[in-house]
């Protein structure tokens, strides 16, 4: 096992839950701390708190991963005179890291609404807003027989599957030329005379927005001063991505059933309904944090209910009106289980790249609100 570097920690989370994916107006990845520097132990929590940032240091951690960021709006001054420049100078002071995996992850493959959604045996499951859809790219490359294997390997790192396959690729053996130049430090061949090369022609898709990671892949493990290789956009279509999470239920039930399933699975001491309570659900639309703006494109997808958090009187209303059900489970209840979700995916992730690093889960986070009753 090799030390892990907060840059090898940024780039894991990058490939499963690309930053690329966030929303504009969010403000993701590294956020505090030098890229370079080593990391032996990681936290991961909800949000960065004072209490957090205490518990990480008192772990023994350089690296904090958080889903909510520390630095959302732009700051004038890093001074202890405000919350956000305590923790700042805290955390640098002491030389601890601190990354932000917000929207990046709610919207990805994989990430907190599809484990919201899992969590609340949604069957079927797609986004429920479509932002974005990927672009292919076929990367071909040319490489000499004797390393061939070698890079079709690595590049199956970066390589789309197709449906459910994955480490597709075609190969062609061919004959490929060069002359190197004066000034050329060929791997094979010599200065001024013509080479012929037994080779391979490898092809592969790749999604537009790995295509950079595959190069740099590629020029690494290829053994050419000068790799060569095309890459050909596509008009196939690639996977989409969204907000929210849309899917059915195995088997109808009542609303109020449903929350009572929301209260054991989430952990929540409570929940806020919308609608009658009796009325059957099946299609559930869910959106981790606030997601209620999102109301309408659940209408519009047929659901019966969208589960959420942050939920306000007027949009209770127009819920009713439209004949949505809502249940506000909580931003906290609805986005904390991401925290040992995320622990065990870096952990799992460090340790199969070859890097000895312990990953913890914040302990001491709470809801901030306390419910009362009469
Ligand atoms: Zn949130």
């Amino acid at each position: 096992m090799r030390p892990a570097k907060v840059s090898d920690v940024v780039g894991i989370i990058n490939k499963k839950f690309p930053f690329g994916l966030s929303e504009e107006w969010d403000n993701v990845g590294l956020q505090v701390g030098d890229a370079a520097s080593q990391v032996e132990r990681i936290m991961v929590a909800l949000d960065p708190l004072p209490e957090v940032l205490d518990e990480a240091l008192d772990r023994n951690c350089q690296l904090l991963v958080t889903h909510h960021p520390l630095l959302f709006k732009p700051l004038r001054h890093v001074t202890a005179g405000t919350p956000a420049g305590r923790l700042l100078l805290r955390a640098a002071s002491r030389g601890l890291a601190v990354v932000a995996m917000h929207t990046n992850y709610d919207i990805a493959d994989g990430g907190l609404n599809d484990l919201l959604a899992a969590c609340l045996g949604l069957q079927d499951v797609r986004p429920l807003k479509v932002t974005g859809r990927d672009t292919l790219v076929k990367l071909v490359v040319f490489v000499p027989e004797s390393h061939f294997e070698q890079v079709r390997q690595a590049l199956f790192e970066h390589v789309v599957s197709v449906g459910n396959y994955r480490d597709c690729s075609f190969a062609a053996p061919g004959e490929g030329s060069f002359t190197p130049h004066a000034g050329a430090n060929p791997s094979i061949g010599t200065v001024g005379q013509l080479e012929l090369v037994a080779e391979r022609r490898l092809e592969v898709l790749v999604s537009q927005g790995h295509l950079a990671q595959a190069l740099r892949t590629l020029v690494t493990v290829h053994p050419y001063e000068e790799p060569a290789f095309d890459c050909y956009p596509l008009l196939n279509e690639g996977g989409s991505w969204g907000l929210g999470r849309i899917g059915v239920l195995a088997a109808s039930c009542r609303l109020t059933d449903f929350a009572d399933c929301v209260l054991e699975r989430l952990g929540c001491g409570h929940v806020r309904l919308v609608g009658d309570p009796d009325r059957e659900v099946h299609r559930v639309a869910v959106c981790s944090g606030s997601g209620v703006s999102l109301m309408q494109d659940a209408v519009r997808a047929g659901a019966d209910l969208l589960v959420t958090g942050d939920v306000k009187y007027h949009e209770a209303r127009e819920a009713e009106a439209c004949g949505l059900a809502l249940l506000d489970a909580g931003h906290f209840a609805t986005e904390r289980v991401m925290v040992a979700e995320v622990q065990q995916f870096l952990q799992g992730a460090l340790a199969a790249s070859g890097y000895g690093c312990e990953v913890l889960a914040a302990g001491g986070e709470q809801d901030p609100f306390r419910i009362r009753y009469c």
